[in-house]
C-alpha cells in the first residue's frame, strides 16, 4: 500500500524557522519572495532573521508555550540552527509538520553518530575512535596512530572544540582541556582539497544535489568557496551520489550539507554533515537556478526540488567581523560582485557579517577578482 503523503503547502501559507541567524534571514527572504509568511523563533531581540520575519517569537527553544504558538501559527516548521534541541522539534512535530526530523537532527549533532551513519550509507569517514574516558586513550592511539585530531562529539563548529595531537601525552592533555567530554579521535588526513555538496530532498524522496563547492578555510572558518570545484567529473559525481545516498538513508527531508575531504592520493573521505543550508552553499543565491534557501522552503512544503543547475562559475568570499568597517564603495565598484550583508549590529572577530559572490566566465578569473576585491576591502 502506498503511504499517504502530506499535501503540498502552497504560497500564502505560513512557515516557521527555529533560529534567527543569517541562515534564517536568507531563508526568510527566499520564502517571502515565494509568497509565504514567515515566523522566526529565536531568543535574541535583534536576531538577523527575527528582524525581517513577518513575526518574531522571542523565546527560548525549549519554551513550550512559545513552541505551541509557533506550531499554531505555522503550516510547517524547519530549523536553521544545528544545535537547536532535538526535543523542540519532537515537541513541535506532535502538532505541525516539521523537517528535518528530530531523529535526523540528532544524528548530525553528534560526530560519533554521524560517522556511524555515514559508514552504514556506504560513505568513507576517516579512521576514528570514540573516546569516552581516559581509559580509552591508549587504545585510541593504537587504533588511529599519530598525528590525529581530537574533536568533541557534540557542539563543535568553525574549528572550535578540536585539537591536533602528535602523541599520547598531547592527546591526554587535549582530552583533559576539553573537560573529558565524549570525543572522537580522527586520523589527520593529508588534504589535497576540501569540497562540499548540498542536497535537497522532499518527503516523497525526490532529491537533487548541487554542484560541488571547493572550500578554503582560514583559522578553522570557511574563507572561500569556488564552484565548480576543480576536480575530475567522476570524483565530483561520486561525491554527489554519496551525499544523496546519505540523505536517503536518513529519510532526510530538507537541505543537507555534506563535507568531504579529498586526500593526497585522491581518496574521497566523508567529514561531516549539517542539517540545514550551509555557508559553502551561499554561491547558489546568485549562481544557480534555485538557491539553497528557496530549496529549503520547497522541501518543507513538499514541493518538487527546483533546478540546481549552475548558471555561472562563481567564487564566494566570507566577510568576518575582524576587519570592520569595510570599504563598500570599492567592493560595489566591481560589476560582477553580488554583496550579501546579514544586518548584524555588532562586528566581532570571527563573526560572520556577510559574504560576496563573484560571477565570472571561469574560476580563475573569479578567484582573481575575489582576491583583489577582498584586499581592497581591508585596505
Ligand atoms: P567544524 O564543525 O568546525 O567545521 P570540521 O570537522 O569540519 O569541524 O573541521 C574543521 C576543519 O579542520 C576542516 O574543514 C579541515 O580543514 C580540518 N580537519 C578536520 N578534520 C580533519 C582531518 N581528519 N584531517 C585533516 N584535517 C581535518
Ligand atoms: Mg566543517
Amino acid at each position: 500500500m502506498k503511504t499517504q503523503l502530506p499535501a503540498k503547502i502552497l504560497p500564502g501559507a505560513t512557515l516557521g524557522v527555529l533560529g534567527g541567524g543569517q541562515l534564517g534571514r536568507m531563508f526568510c527572504v527566499a520564502a517571502r519572495t515565494l509568497g509565504y509568511r514567515v515566523v522566526v523563533l529565536d531568543p535574541d531581540e535583534g536576531s538577523p532573521a527575527g528582524r525581517i520575519a513577518d513575526e518574531h517569537i522571542k523565546a527560548d527553544y525549549l519554551d513550550e508555550a512559545a513552541l505551541d504558538l509557533l506550531a499554531a501559527r505555522c503550516d510547517a516548521v524547519t530549523t536553521e540552527f544545528e544545535n537547536v534541541p532535538a526535543e523542540s522539534l519532537r515537541y513541535l512535530a506532535r502538532t505541525t509538520r516539521v523537517s528535518p526530523s528530530a531523529d535526523a537532527l540528532e544524528v548530525a549533532q553528534n560526530r560519533h553518530h554521524e560517522k556511524q551513519y555515514a559508514l552504514k550509507a556506504g560513505l568513507n569517514p576517516a579512521p576514528y575512535y570514540f573516546i569516552e574516558s581516559e581509559a580509552d586513550i591508549e587504545a585510541a592511539v593504537t587504533a588511529i596512530g599519530m598525528p590525529a585530531i581530537l574533536k568533541s562529539a557534540t557542539l563543535g563548529y568553525d574549528g572550535k572544540g578540536q585539537a591536533v595531537v602528535n602523541s599520547a601525552e598531547e592527546l591526554l592533555a587535549a582530552f583533559q582541556s576539553m573537560n573529558k567530554v565524549a570525543c572522537v579521535l580522527e586520523k589527520k588526513i593529508d588534504l589535497a582539497l576540501e569540497v562540499s555538496v548540498i542536497v535537497a530532498r522532499n518527503a516523497e524522496g525526490e532529491a537533487l544535489s548541487y554542484p560541488l563547492a571547493e572550500n578554503q578555510h582560514r583559522n578553522g572558518i570557511l574563507h572561500i568557496s569556488a564552484v565548480p570545484a576543480r576536480i575530475d567529473d567522476a570524483l565530483a559525481d561520486r561525491a554527489r551520489q554519496q551525499a544523496l545516498a546519505l540523505a536517503e538513508s536518513l529519510g532526510y527531508v530538507g537541505i543537507l550539507a555534506v563535507e568531504f575531504f579529498i586526500s593526497g592520493t585522491g581518496e574521497l573521505i566523508f567529514n561531516e554533515m549539517a542539517p540545514r543550508p550551509h555557508n559553502s552553499g551561499h554561491y547558489t543565491k546568485d549562481a544557480c537556478v534555485t538557491s539553497q534557501f528557496e530549496q529549503q522552503a520547497r522541501m518543507m512544503c513538499g514541493l518538487k526540488p527546483g533546478d540546481t543547475r549552475l548558471t555561472s562559475p562563481v567564487v564566494m568570499v566570507n566577510m568576518l567581523g575582524d576587519l570592520w568597517d569595510p570599504d563598500w564603495a570599492s567592493l560595489l565598484s566591481h560589476p560582477e560582485i553580488k554583496l550579501h550583508l546579514y544586518g548584524k549590529a555588532e562586528a566581532r572577530p570571527g563573526r560572520k557579517m556577510g559574504h560576496f559572490n563573484v560571477l565570472a566566465s571561469d574560476i580563475d578569473q573569479a578567484l582573481d577578482i575575489a582576491t583583489q576585491a577582498f584586499e581592497e576591502l581591508q585596505a
